[in-house]
């Protein structure tokens, strides 16, 4: 593509005058002007490219423009761009079949919302309802969106400004080898007493008090950290025992992220509600939802669902869905997801941890993995506070800006970089990047002992 300063600074002018970002000190931020993307990269206007190690916010699987998904929506728009929720559709109800037939065990009813965070609003409204209990338990290190619920049940410093203290919502902690709360020296360790600390958190609160337990299946922005083996089958069979609602949100983790259609299958285990956003349909039009299982429809058999949406699988939205699933299966996405996770991704990682002193832990599974950065490797101490900002924040920004002058969008949340590129990534790109990742670490070193 042809640089063309101009149209990005116009497109930047009326950004910086009108646009009201997310997350952000409005005066604060530089958003880049982005001309176009394609595949697993973006480009600007000036005439720099770059591979998007990020997939925008861990949801463009199969990267940008795919053509068929492009032509799918290009197709729906022209046939019934939009409908009201309470008509059979053929576009939602393919998606619905679709996903069905992908999620694990009895999941097998669709409710649509717009993103991740309804979804899980209406995942904890259902099992509130269907327990007739008030309260949720979540776990510190968690991320599940911005509107109240959702922002009141995460477990890191994005919630703290809309706490409400809100009634019902209870954390605790959920293993973290690297990072043990419960002073564990094996996965082992720390997979049971995780799960000895939620069972006495749930004996003290009360079990017939509380409808739900909400987990991600591997928690994404707050690190990636793969469960133990055990961890979710020990949280499942603590539910079945106390009637507490199991659900799994895997807006991040679903369709293809962990080289599975979904992180519970990694494990075997069958959640009682789970949502999804982001993949199902790669983010080309908005759409999340939460899988229903039979016992949980069964509530809402003969008694109405009290909630809703005006654009509860919206057939745009849906024909998207249905063509990137199609292309996932066709395309073979998740299998090349787990191949080049444990191929490349895995074993290049561990090798950069052996290399640069400022990487402490490398972990993940599939397009799905974290370097924890440090300043010592002996204390972990994180390479910035939790939750720094300006000047404290100053050795993420370094790290930041020598990827992005290699042509590497990077992933960073606080002392992390995630390499979670496209699930569909071609192998050269990944090992580009990988490259890219190598040289950019040279920078964290700096501050590392
Ligand atoms: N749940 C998880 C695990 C997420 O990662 C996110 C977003 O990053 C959400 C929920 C919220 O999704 P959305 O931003 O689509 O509302």
């Amino acid at each position: 593509p042809q640089p063309n300063p101009q149209a990005g600074a116009a497109v930047k002018a009326a950004d910086r005058a009108h646009v009201f970002h997310s997350w952000s000190a409005q005066e604060l931020i530089d958003p880049l002007a982005v001309a176009g993307a394609e595949g697993s990269h973006f480009w600007d206007y000036d005439g720099n490219r770059y591979l998007d190690f990020s997939s925008g916010l861990v949801y463009t699987n199969i990267g940008y423009q795919h053509p068929k998904v492009v032509e799918a929506i290009q197709r729906q728009a022209a046939r019934m761009t939009t409908f009201a929720p309470a008509f059979a559709v053929e576009a939602r109800s393919e998606a619905a079949r679709l996903i069905a037939e992908r999620t694990p065990g009895d999941l097998d009813r669709i409710f649509f919302t717009n993103g991740g965070a309804d979804a899980v609003e209406h995942a904890l409204r259902m099992a509130r309802l269907h327990t007739g209990r008030p309260k949720v338990l979540s776990a510190y290190r968690s991320y599940h969106g911005g509107t109240q619920q959702a922002v009141n049940v995460t477990g890191d410093p994005r919630r703290w400004a809309s706490d409400s203290g809100n009634a019902g919502v209870v954390r605790f902690w959920a293993p973290f080898p690297y990072r043990s709360r419960f002073y564990a020296e094996t996965e082992e360790q720390e997979c049971a007493r995780a799960l000895e600390h939620l069972e006495t958190t749930i004996a003290f609160e009360g079990p017939g008090t509380i409808a739900a337990i909400v987990l991600e299946t591997v928690p994404g922005t707050a690190g990636i950290m793969v469960p133990p083996r055990g961890y979710l089958a020990g949280v499942r069979e603590i539910c079945d025992r106390h009637g507490i609602v199991l659900v799994l949100d895997e807006v991040m983790s679903g369709f293809g992220r962990t080289g599975e259609w979904f992180a519970a299958d990694l494990f075997g285990v069958v959640p009682d509600l789970m949502t999804f956003a982001k993949g199902v349909n790669s983010g080309y039009v908005p759409l999340g939802g939460v899988a229903v299982s039979g016992r949980i429809a069964e509530t809402f058999a003969r008694r109405p669902y009290p909630g809703g949406l005006t654009y509860s699988g919206h057939p745009l939205a849906c024909a998207a869905a249905v063509a990137t699933i199609n292309v996932m299966a066709e395309e073979g996405v998740v299998d090349h997801a787990a191949d080049l996770g444990a191929r490349v991704v895995g074993p290049r990682l561990r090798d950069l941890a052996g290399r640069h002193p400022s990487v402490g832990e490398v972990r993940g599974v599939g397009m799905f993995w974290a370097l924890e950065l440090v300043r010592n490797r002996e204390t972990r101490e994180p390479l910035v506070p939790y939750n720094a900002t300006g000047e404290a924040a100053a050795p993420m920004a370094a790290f930041t800006a020598a990827a992005k002058e290699r042509g590497l969008w990077p992933f960073v949340h606080m002392n992390r970089t995630h390499v979670v590129p496209p699930c569909n990534i071609t192998e050269a790109d990944l090992k580009e990047g990988l490259a890219a990742l190598d040289a950019a670490l040279t920078v964290a070193d700096r501050y590392a002992e």
